[in-house]
């Protein structure tokens, strides 16, 4: 099932925890909304400007898998408003950084997340829209003491 013109449903809800332990991954009626919304709004632009597959490494969690997960309850993840970017594995020039600075110059959200990685490259990009407001906040995710914490980037 298409949610847009290059995304699948299956690239969200796409999960090694949920296969492996059979829990249902599947979007109730209004999260399926939210990710058509994100997938307009977000994923299609960043596709049409790179031209190249973008690839998803964590797009939906229903509640049982993020209990399973122990995930933040208040994860946007949970509500099909965030999207996981990885280009790693792309061998098109493209990388993390570059769709980090095109969402951020270029296009609406409401939290943009550099995940981890180095001062040149973030491990993942995280990304989420709202249908009831965008808050433009840019966060870097940092690690120290085995906690994570997030510093804000102007
Ligand atoms: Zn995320």
């Amino acid at each position: 099932m298409k949610i847009s013109t290059h995304l699948n449903l299956a690239e969200v809800t796409r999960s090694d925890a949920a296969k492996r332990h059979g829990i249902d991954n599947t979007p109730t009626a209004e999260h399926l909304e939210n990710f058509k919304l994100l997938a307009e709004k977000v994923f299609e632009p960043i596709r049409l400007h790179f031209k190249t597959p973008i690839f998803i490494s964590s797009g939906y969690r229903s509640q049982a898998l993020n209990a399973f997960i122990k995930g933040s309850a208040t994860s946007q993840h949970c509500k099909g408003q965030a999207i996981d970017i990885d280009m790693d594995g792309s061998n098109a020039g493209v990388t993390n950084k570059m769709v980090f600075d095109f969402i951020k110059d270029r296009l609406e959200f409401d939290q943009l997340i550099w995940e981890f990685g180095t001062d040149t490259n973030p491990d993942w990009v995280h990304v989420s829209y709202s249908k009831t407001g965008n808050r433009k906040q840019k966060l870097k995710a940092v690690r120290s003491g085995g906690k994570t914490s997030y510093i804000n980037i102007p």
